[in-house]
């Protein structure tokens, strides 16, 4: 797979560039099987200002199985930077700040952990672990090159989705990608996370730059495949966005777009202001936005007890928020 990735640089690149093996897998259970989130040395940047940094760097990755009716798959989910610019207020990557982005090599040793290292059949890719990745639109596209690549990975391009926060620039940027042979089966998940600017101001930073209704707009007009939708993630915070009248909002707002939302119920990160929701909350969330004829589905929490959940990967040794200024430019 390295060779396919690295095929065309003369021999002597590849020396040293043998994929590194995991310094720590952690286990948790799950009613699907055992969740396995795993820890992937990479170099510290050269030189970041004003931070105290180890010398030693971690990517976070988590093999989650996935029970169908004829077997267990396993997904894998990926880091695209260490830390986060991004700053959304319920994730515990946003506390560590932006230590760096990942190259797609480095991108696609994630894969080859899983893969050989931990045994695990992938067949699901998400970017959904530590970073934004279309603050990593570099890196993310080379490593999804690389790992469709048929002489390597050979994942299939419509079992990969790309989450973003609605980083409108990285968007379009994609789109470029995604009206390209080979490309249209991508998968694109945005976290929406609000039913308006307000709520989604107070908690995503980047709705400041990027207010939802120029995201909505860029969303309506997604070069989708016929059966495709896009997934409106929303992350399901008690006394935030949890109302009767936000589902309402919600599917107002999201009217126009083919698009499922699912309702992801907040897993708490380290000193969290606000506690995981109530089952019932959930389930009355998700009766109001099918009342309104939005399609819906939650997602299953797992891992949250070794921090594998979704919004808890991050390093607590780590703290240095810094808020990159994201424009349109
Ligand atoms: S939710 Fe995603 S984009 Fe937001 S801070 Fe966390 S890792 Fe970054």
């Amino acid at each position: 797979m390295y060779r396919a990735f690295f095929a065309g640089r003369p021999e002597g690149e590849l020396e040293g560039c043998s994929p590194p093996a995991p310094t720590r897998v952690l286990e948790s259970e799950s009613p699907e099987g055992v969740v396995r989130k795993f820890l992937l040395p990479v170099p510290p940047p050269e030189r970041l200002s004003g931070r105290e940094l180890p010398e030693a760097l971690e990517t976070e990755s988590v093999v989650i199985p996935m029970r169908g009716r004829h077997a267990t798959t396993h997904t894998l989910c990926v880091s695209s930077q260490v830390g986060c610019a991004m700053g959304c207020g319920f994730c515990e990557t946003a506390q560590m700040g932006l230590i760096r982005s990942l190259s797609p090599a480095e991108i696609v040793a994630q894969w080859w952990a899983a893969t050989h290292s931990l045994g695990a059949t992938i067949k699901n890719i998400v970017f959904m672990g530590m970073g934004e990745p279309l603050d990593n639109p570099g890196g993310v596209i080379g490593a999804i090159a690389a790992l469709t690549d048929r002489r390597g990975a050979a994942v299939a391009m419509k079992n990969i989705t790309v989450s973003t926060v609605g980083r409108i620039d990285g968007l379009l940027k994609l789109r470029e990608r995604v009206v390209t042979d080979g490309w249209k089966r991508l998968n694109l998940a945005v976290s929406i996370n609000a039913p308006n600017d307000e709520i989604r101001d107070s908690i995503m930073p980047i709705n400041r730059a990027m207010p939802l209704g120029e995201l909505v707009r860029v969303l309506e007009e997604w070069p989708l495949r016929p059966s495709g939708a896009i997934c409106a993630e929303y992350v399901l915070i008690p006394g935030v966005n949890d109302k009767p009248e936000h589902a309402d909002e919600l599917a107002e707002l999201l009217k126009n777009i083919r698009c499922c939302v699912n309702v992801i119920p907040y897993n708490p990160r380290r000193n969290s202001p606000w506690p995981a929701p109530e089952e019932a909350s959930v389930d009355s969330f998700l009766a109001r936005l099918e009342a309104r004829g939005q399609f819906c589905k939650r997602r299953r929490t797992k891992g949250r007890d070794t921090m594998a959940a979704c919004g808890q990967l991050g390093n607590e040794q780590i703290r240095g928020r810094k808020l990159v200024q994201v424009g349109l430019g």
